[in-house]
């Protein structure tokens, strides 16, 4: 029986992040996604809406379920007894930080596997910020995200709100 976790910050969650979840799915008994709970970086969507919007997008795979963390990820895996952590690859720039990512967490883990699946092409262009962005200014980004998703962005977009107000 094999689990695989799939962190992220998924702010919000993406049709590559959707992608790489469910060609995980068909390759492992379980995966969990986990919401990284304390990322750095300042986020749109509060933890609980990250994960609703995962959940909702995942619904129709049984093996697939939704969590939230904020520890660090090899501890997490532990924990739930995960024994591999995907990871999704766009481009080169992936790689340097997954790379570095993955032999530090081999140091502290060593019984843990990254696995990292390459992003389908026509989602290797495809991140959170960029969606962010471009639907702050109004875009479509129907081919992006799922619908509910397209919606949660219009809303939390709307004038007087959004990535603006964030970062203020
Ligand atoms: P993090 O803050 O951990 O990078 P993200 O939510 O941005 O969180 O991404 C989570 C994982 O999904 C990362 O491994 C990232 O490379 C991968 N990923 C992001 N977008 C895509 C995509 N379009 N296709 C495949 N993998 C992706």
């Amino acid at each position: 029986m094999i689990t695989a976790l799939y962190p992220g910050s998924f702010d919000p969650v993406t049709n590559g992040h959707i992608d790489v979840t469910v060609r995980a799915a068909r390759l492992f008994d379980r995966v969990l996604v986990a919401v990284y709970d304390r990322p750095a970086k300042r986020l749109l969507f509060p933890t609980e809406q990250r994960m609703e919007m995962i959940r909702q997008a995942v619904r129709d795979w049984p093996n697939v379920s939704v969590d939230r963390y904020d520890t660090l990820t090899v501890e997490y895996a532990r924990q739930v007894g995960a024994q591999v952590i995907i990871r999704g690859l766009r481009a080169l720039t992936d790689f340097e930080l997954e790379f570095q990512m993955a032999h530090i967490n081999h140091r502290l883990a060593p019984e843990i596997e990254v696995v990292c699946l390459m992003a389908a092409q026509h989602y290797s262009f495809l991140s959170s910020s960029i969606v962010k962005e471009i639907a702050a200014l109004g875009a479509d980004v129907t081919d992006l995200v799922p619908p509910h998703v397209a919606q949660a962005l219009r809303e939390s977009l709307a004038p007087g709100r959004g990535l603006r107000h964030q970062s203020e």
